[in-house]
């Protein structure tokens, strides 16, 4: 089932405690493509500016990577800097220059259409919404958001989570849009507004899954001894989640069982963990479908416990 996926197409600057790195390819949409192309057809929509090295496009053209919907403009490619803590949980964004993005309107292709599974990646509000309008037959939608929409954009915001089916956070994102100290409070908010499930992404401490049905599911992280670039793990856990989503049928229209969601928020956690091996795509551009399931049992043995239910 191919994804649809709409987000930003960047060239960041990237500071960690231990090294500066420039020019690398980075944006919202480019670390979850490449991580959803482990499993399926990827539909891009985008833009870049004509400054946008002519590599990555030949290296996801040679990807199951459609590239019909990604605009090339004249002018400079969107831009971000950020620097993390030591704890590389936590970022300071130093710079964003909206480039070409900032006249940007997205236009789906036709034969994207036939996507079934949207991904909304951190964009601005109203362009998600301008891809979830001409995208009315989608099985499955997913959002993704920042800080700064919370801030900024807060009204168009709401609008798109009142329309889609699943929204990925933060804790913190849940706290600042919710005004609850309480994650469990504040994902009945959400549910309020419709949505079917969330998953709160916790860095280095892995995702939590609730759904309105009840469901809670806590995914484990990925043990990683070295962490070169947490850039676009969030991203690539959107990738690992459609992906594997993908690959599976719903139960019936529009509808997964709860274990195929949970299966999605593992695959998420597994993305998003190689991606934090490299900067830029690099964590998850030499990937194999054969890396993804050797972690992926390590995590079930490392998360089972107490088999014959004993107490
Ligand atoms: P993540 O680490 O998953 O939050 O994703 C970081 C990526 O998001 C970087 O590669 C940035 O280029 C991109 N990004 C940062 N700020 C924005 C923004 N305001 N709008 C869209 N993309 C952004």
């Amino acid at each position: 089932m191919p994804i649809l996926v709409v987000g930003s197409v960047a060239l960041d600057t990237i500071e960690t405690p231990f090294t500066r790195m420039d020019g690398v390819l980075g944006g919202s949409a480019s670390h979850c493509v490449t991580a959803a192309s482990l499993y399926d057809q990827v539909n891009l929509v985008g833009i870049v500016g004509s400054d946008f090295p002519r590599e990555h496009l030949d290296f996801w053209r040679g990807r199951a990577i459609n590239l019909d919907g990604l605009q090339i403009h004249e002018g400079k490619t969107f831009h971000w800097h950020g620097r993390y803590h030591m704890d590389m949980n936590a970022r300071d964004t130093l710079d964003t220059q909206l480039g070409v993005f900032a006249d940007f309107h997205p236009t789906v292709p036709e034969v994207y259409t036939q996507s079934n599974l949207v991904f909304l990646a951190n964009i601005q509000p109203q362009l998600q919404m301008e891809v979830l309008e001409q995208m009315p037959k989608a099985q499955l939608t997913v959002l993704d958001t920042m800080e700064l929409w919370i801030n900024i954009e807060r009204p168009a915001l709401s609008e798109v989570m009142k329309r889609v089916d699943v929204l990925l956070m933060s804790e913190e994102e849940v706290r600042q849009y919710t005004g609850q100290a309480s994650i469990l409070k504040g994902v009945h908010h959400f549910f309020d507004m419709g949505l079917k499930y969330v998953v709160i992404k916790l860095g280095s401490y892995g995702a939590l899954l609730f759904g309105a049905d009840g469901t809670y599911f806590t995914a484990p992280a990925y043990p990683l001894e070295e962490v070169v670039d947490p850039t676009g793990a969030g991203d690539a856990f959107g990738g690992g989640f459609l992906g594997y989503l993908s690959s599976v049928e719903p139960i019936e229209h529009r509808r997964y069982s709860v274990d195929d969601l949970k299966r999605a928020v593992v695959h998420g956690n597994i993305l998003g963990s190689f991606a934090c091996a490299g900067f830029g795509i690099d964590g998850t551009r030499l990937l194999s479908k054969q890396d993804i399931i050797q972690r992926y049992r390590e995590l079930v043995e490392y998360s089972h416990f107490d088999s014959e239910k004993r107490a």
